[in-house]
């Protein structure tokens, strides 16, 4: 199954991904992960990232979707794929074809969201008040057009993502068709 999960920073889109990808035993991946490990890297790349991330400012199109594209190459992707945090801008998911069947968007109010990231602790450097609402900010702007680009394709899920884990996990299982 090819999977997108869709949602603002706290939606829980890493807890479902996970609890997802278990179930269907399918490799989970975050672009945000990815591009935290490039930012350790001593590179001319590695440092437009980090400088970017830490502002809570987006990786250019082009860029995302070469790093995105190159990890969805590997063999451990062909039977499918979770994939949090990418499309995030339109021009990304109108490039990105690879066959997607549907998109769970979670949705959360940027209260709750904001409520539950001052909730836990980091040591990211890209999670800085500052950032954190930038990215929210970013989310209205860039990433809503992309959930009505997928409604419109009839692939979204909109998913209630402020109840329990579970019973969102189990939400999401009964759309997709899978007993849970
Ligand atoms: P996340 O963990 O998904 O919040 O991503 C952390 C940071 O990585 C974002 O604030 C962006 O700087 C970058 N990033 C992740 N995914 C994308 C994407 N699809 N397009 C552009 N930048 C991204």
């Amino acid at each position: 199954m090819k999977l997108v999960l869709i949602g603002i920073q706290g939606a829980g889109k890493s807890t479902q991904g996970n609890l997802l990808s278990k179930k269907l035993d399918i490799q989970y991946l975050s672009s945000g992960h990815i591009f935290r490990e490039m930012a350790k890297e001593k590179t001319p790349l590695g440092r437009y990232i980090k400088e970017t991330m830490n502002a809570g400012a987006l990786i250019s199109n082009e860029k995302t979707l070469e790093i995105i594209e190159e990890y969805l190459a590997r063999p451990e992707y062909q039977k499918g794929y979770i994939l949090d945090g990418f499309p995030r801008t339109v021009p990304q998911a109108e490039a990105f074809k690879n066959g997607l069947e549907r998109v769970i968007y979670l949705k959360v109010s940027d209260k709750e969201a904001l409520w539950r990231i001052s909730g836990r602790v980091s040591d990211r450097e890209d999670e800085t008040l500052l950032a954190i609402r930038k990215r929210i900010e970013l989310f209205h702007e860039f990433t809503e057009p992309v959930i009505e680009h997928y409604r419109s394709k009839g692939i979204l899920e909109e998913v209630d993502g402020e109840r329990d884990i579970q019973v969102i996990f189990n939400d999401i299982l009964e759309r997709l068709g899978i007993k849970a």
